[in-house]
């Protein structure tokens, strides 16, 4: 499995990170509400140079960038 340099670079950021310029949304963000006081939401993107799949997450207790493939 290999990744671009931008799907690289973008594990590990935080949260409030923007996705890198190749990342486009794929389906619309899930909202998690009730399990936890303010609730959290994901959002899934697929890279357009290499189609390595993230997904976003607002919850503190995940990775912020989860690659799932590439
Ligand atoms: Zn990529």
């Amino acid at each position: 499995m290999s990744i671009c340099d931008l799907c690289d670079g973008q594990q590990g950021k935080s949260s409030r990170s923007k996705p890198h310029d190749q990342l486009v949304k794929v389906g619309e963000a899930r909202l998690y509400r009730g399990v936890q006081p303010r609730g959290f939401e994901e959002q899934d993107y697929q890279c357009q140079c290499c189609a390595a799949k993230f997904t976003q997450s607002s919850n503190k207790n995940d990775l912020a960038w989860t690659l799932w493939q590439g």
